[in-house]
């Protein structure tokens, strides 16, 4: 057989996204290039693109977690023919694959991954948005500019997903009276399979091909379509592919009216209760934050209108459709609540703000974790590879951390620290950066209740910190705001604008176009990690995660995964309740603790308090934060107990 060309090789690793933690950095680091049609013979150096292949390979068959634990049980070992079926309105799996705002989508890519690592039968369900989420500018008065890149599915590592003729496979979805077509797209990621529905077909009306065009996009009206394409849409798909999940994951209430498509199903004749408890026997409902972003209503005439006509005849009646969804306006929320067996949280506090806010209801919480093969930077990972093997694997508990030498984490860390101030001269060059200073970040979404601007609330005191000779000190900031959202546009505005006119553009830089790529360098870099939103808002946030993960410190609010969390001697904490009080707070940490620490050094130039703060940092994330740790809960607690009670 002749060997396969470079480009045939490359193909493989991107149409498998395994590669982007299965793969050596120095593939990765020329694959970019790749994205484009004209650069996609780009040489590869052969050695490593082999190397790069026998990994992937290595990956996907070597037996994983799975494979050893369902001998022994039968329920895990039913998942095999009946799996997770895992419903996301967002996917953040690469940055070439704009089809995700921020968290709640990084988070289900990091879920897939993590998935695809243990080896847990799952398949993803989505929905391809021909015009991605927006990059971001700035322009020269510091206002949010918005470019929405168009996604090309056919030059992506993406497989139309055929039909038995070989055809592209389509769905039909009722549409009020209408019937929407919708064909799938299919994304390897690892071991698993992630499908894309989208509607941009030639059969469908003009107003019907651009109901998967945007992300969060468009009115109330172009939300429901989309919300029906991926719930109805996505049972539908499975079916026709022959997948008959065993548990049904509506990954936050956009994915809900999959739980309406089960019923009718269901029905068939039998009365209404059993059917209900048949299905919410097979669904399990994660709720993501508390805003009304998570918790979608619409008018119950948009409901009427949309899901009444098909849902009627197959037995469903109108008030009983709208009951389902509360009492006001339709909820999406009570929606997801009714449809299923269980109901979980992100994080014990949210967990608990979730029972104030719908009594009716249990919810437990799971709380969030990152997938930490994706975010460990590359030295801090060799570190690790050298001194705590296994440390993303099965039995990565706290104490395997014990042995790292914090100065060697330290030196490590400083390597990851080198290539974010390589990305603020590329991409900020009025900062003037300091490789040995300390390096804060605040990098989330610029939304109200996350308070970016109470780092500059006392710009007299900020800057005495910043412009200390001795112990120099500077800030990065990165985030988008919501399109629509002006409150959160003048927000980054007037932060930009305090820090310009207190003459410190030296020392702070904003770096434009939050994504995977700038999270991943400012997360692996950063020395402080800075979380200030307002409790109890924060379901959980997992940027600190990923920081913590590389030995970054954290100044963090109590909220989320952070109010779960004993900081003393580890990190610094906010109450996050009142501005003035959490301000105050945040500089008397900087001024007595945070800055001293990190400039007070050992004889080898280490500074020995701070490394064992970033030791015992790391040890705790990794630990505790892990998606591994968390797809662990979701199995025990959620989606087998389901499955158990369903087979009484
Ligand atoms: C991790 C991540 C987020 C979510 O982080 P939070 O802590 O919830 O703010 C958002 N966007 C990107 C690009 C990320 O990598």
């Amino acid at each position: 057989m002749p060997e396969p060309s470079p480009r045939s090789k490359v193909a493989l690793l991107r149409a498998n996204l395994a590669s982007r933690w299965a793969v050596p950095a120095e593939i990765l680091a020329q694959m970019p290039a790749l994205d484009q049609p004209a650069h996609r013979e780009a040489a590869i150096e052969t050695p490593s693109l082999d190397r790069a292949v026998a990994d992937l390979t290595a990956y996907l068959t070597t037996p994983t977690w799975f494979d050893l634990a369902a001998k022994q049980d039968g329920l895990l070992q039913g998942l095999r023919t009946r799996p997770v079926a895992y419903f996301c309105a967002e996917f953040g799996l690469a940055d070439w694959l704009p089809i995700f705002s921020g968290g709640l989508g990084v988070l289900a890519g990091d879920v897939l991954k993590e998935a695809s690592d243990l080896g847990v039968p799952m398949v993803g369900i989505g929905l391809l948005y021909r015009h991605g989420f927006f990059t971001q500018r700035l322009d020269a008065a510091g206002n949010q500019r918005e470019d929405y890149p168009t996604v090309h599915p056919e030059v992506l590592p993406l497989e139309a997903v055929p039909d038995a003729q070989g055809n592209p496979l389509t769905v039909s979805i009722p549409m009020g009276t209408d019937e929407v077509g919708a064909r799938a797209w299919r994304l390897a990621v690892g071991r698993l399979s992630l499908y894309l529905l989208d509607t941009d077909l030639a059969g469908n009306q003009p107003d019907q091909r651009v109901i998967t065009a945007n992300l969060y996009g468009g009115d109330r009206e172009r939300r429901i379509q989309q919300e029906i394409v991926l719930g109805i849409g996505g049972v539908r798909l499975l079916h026709a592919l022959g997948i008959d999940p065993g548990v049904y994951s509506m990954n936050e209430g956009h994915a809900a009216f999959l739980g309406l498509e089960l019923l009718a199903q269901t029905l068939n004749g039998k009365p209404f209760e059993e059917a209900l408890a048949d299905v919410r026997g097979r669904i399990a409902y994660t709720n993501h934050t508390v805003l009304p972003a998570g918790n979608e209503v619409f008018s119950r005439d948009l409901v009427r209108r949309y899901l009444a006509p098909a849902f009627e005849r197959r037995g469903i009646d109108q008030d009983r459709l709208l009951s389902l969804g509360g009492t006001g306006d339709f909820s999406m929320t009570e929606l997801a609540f009714r449809l299923a067996g269980k109901a979980n949280a992100v994080s014990r506090p949210h967990a608990e703000v979730m029972r104030q806010r719908w009594p009716d209801f249990t919810v437990e919480p799971v709380t969030n974790g990152v997938h930490a093969p994706t975010w460990v930077g590359p030295r801090v990972r060799a570190l690790l590879d050298r001194e705590a093997p296994g440390w993303s694997g099965e039995e990565c508990r706290e104490a395997a951390f014990a042995r790292v030498p914090p100065a060697e984490l330290w030196k490590a860390h400083r390597d990851q620290h080198a290539t974010l101030m390589r990305l603020v001269t590329a991409v900020a060059p009025q900062a003037l950066f300091d490789p040995d200073a300390l390096t804060m970040v605040w990098a989330r979404r610029f939304a109200q209740y996350k308070r970016a601007g109470l780092l500059a609330s006392d710009v007299d005191r900020l800057r005495t910190i910043l412009r200390d000779p001795d112990r120099p000190v500077q800030l990065i900031i990165a985030g988008k705001a919501h399109p629509a959202d002006e409150a959160g546009k003048a927000m980054m505005r007037d932060l930009l604008a305090t820090i310009g006119a207190a003459g410190l553009s030296d020392r702070v830089a904003f770096i434009p176009d939050y994504r995977l790529e700038v999270a991943a360098t400012l997360t692996a870099g950063a020395d402080l990690w800075i979380n200030t939103p307002r409790k109890p808002l924060e379901a959980s946030g997992t940027s600190g995660m990923k920081a913590g993960d590389n030995g970054a410190l954290l100044l963090t609010v109590l909220d989320g995964w952070a109010s779960e969390v004993e900081w003393h001697g580890i990190g610094w904490t906010l109450a996050g309740e009142d501005d003035g009080e959490d301000a105050a707070r945040l500089y008397d940490h900087l001024e007595r603790e945070i800055v001293p620490t990190f400039f007070r050094r050992d004889s080898d130039g280490t500074p020995g308090d701070w490394a064992e703060r970033m030791r015992r940092t790391l040890a705790l994330t990794l630990s505790r934060y892990s998606t591994r740790r968390m797809l662990h809960e979701y199995l025990d607690e959620i989606y087998l107990p389901l499955i158990r009670t369903a087979r009484a």
